[in-house]
């Protein structure tokens, strides 16, 4: 923040903040100014209550020029105010990602946890930004889930987009994953003769092939570098790069409508579970053991999920 005492008339003016009883202008990165209160800022900002004291009584007319776009004070302003909150979900996503930076740089409680949540509903389209917000800001949960969903994304890809020490502790993680995955290949094996039968079941074949392909595609993702995957966190070329990822990723036997799409995008680890389960429902009449196994296939899948260390513990 930083104040200077000479109002430049020719800059435009918010309609939503133009406040007449106004005692403090903000000037927006883009040169847009917003007539406000300080008394609503000092309520409602820990930042600016912390800074009230220093700034009491100094010129009229100050402008603080702050260094987010007009676009964002335009929203972050409303929760300082007695008036209905803005729909974040209409909010496209390079403005709802600086608004939820500024509610936390501002410490504008009455904002951090719908910006947050809102965030947090981001993790399938914007992993990666999303996993970037919630370790700046020490979101434990959010960091997660969010980790979880970078988990098809090329090391080349994150090396280019994460802070080192992050990259550090996302590869182990990543390599942790592969462990679990690999383990899946050779839990039960392609054939599998039942107890006290001594010829392997001719019904298991299949379902070992169906799972294991589906296991494989989840490797054959990680190709090598995109030609345009060097391009840093924040700048705006990031989300089409992620978008051509992703779009990849969803390209499964059932990538159709939002809620495949969405499973599309999920780890094929978490996918595995409801995988088994359709190979006991379709399976199931023809062998009674086949489906038993399928059933224990499924519950050491889980128990292993559940075991294994979440991205934070590698921070
Ligand atoms: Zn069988």
């Amino acid at each position: 923040m930083a104040a200077k005492a000479t109002p430049s008339p020719t800059l435009p003016v918010s309609k939503r903040f133009d406040s007449a009883s106004a005692d403090m202008t903000l000037q927006s990165s883009d040169n847009v100014l917003f007539k406000v209160h300080r008394v609503n800022l000092e309520m409602h900002s820990q930042v600016f209550a912390d800074a009230g004291g220093s700034t009491v009584g100094t010129v009229e007319n100050e402008i603080v020029s702050l260094s987010e776009t007009s676009e964002v004070l335009e929203l972050m302003l409303q929760y300082v105010y007695l008036q209905p909150q803005p729909d974040l979900r209409e909010v496209e996503w390079e403005v709802m990602k600086e608004l939820a930076e500024a509610v936390e740089k501002y410490e504008i409680y009455s904002a951090i946890g719908v910006c947050s949540q809102r965030m947090r509903e981001c993790v399938s389209d914007h992993p990666i930004e999303v996993l970037l917000f919630s370790v700046r800001h020490k979101y434990t949960n959010m960091m997660n889930e969010s980790a979880e969903a970078t988990l098809d994304i090329p090391p080349y890809t994150m090396l280019s987009c994460l802070p080192s020490d992050v990259f550090a502790a996302w590869v182990e993680y990543q390599q942790n994953h592969h462990a679990l995955l690999a383990k899946e290949f050779t839990r039960f094996g392609p054939s599998r003769s039942h107890r006290g039968v001594s010829a392997s079941c001719e019904y298991w074949h299949e379902h070992y092939a169906l799972i294991a392909a589906m296991l494989a595609s989840s490797l054959s993702r990680e190709g090598p570098p995109r030609p345009r995957a060097r391009l840093r966190a924040g700048s705006a070329g990031l989300s089409s790069v992620l978008g051509a990822s992703m779009s990849s990723v969803a390209t499964g036997a059932n990538a159709t409508g939002l809620r495949s799409r969405c499973d599309a995008n999920r780890n094929v680890l978490l996918r595995l579970p409801d995988m088994l389960e359709r190979r006991q429902e379709v399976g199931g009449d023809k062998c009674a053991d086949c489906k038993r196994d399928l059933s224990y296939w499924m519950s050491q899948t889980e128990r292993d999920w559940r075991d294994a260390r979440k991205f934070s513990d590698y921070l």
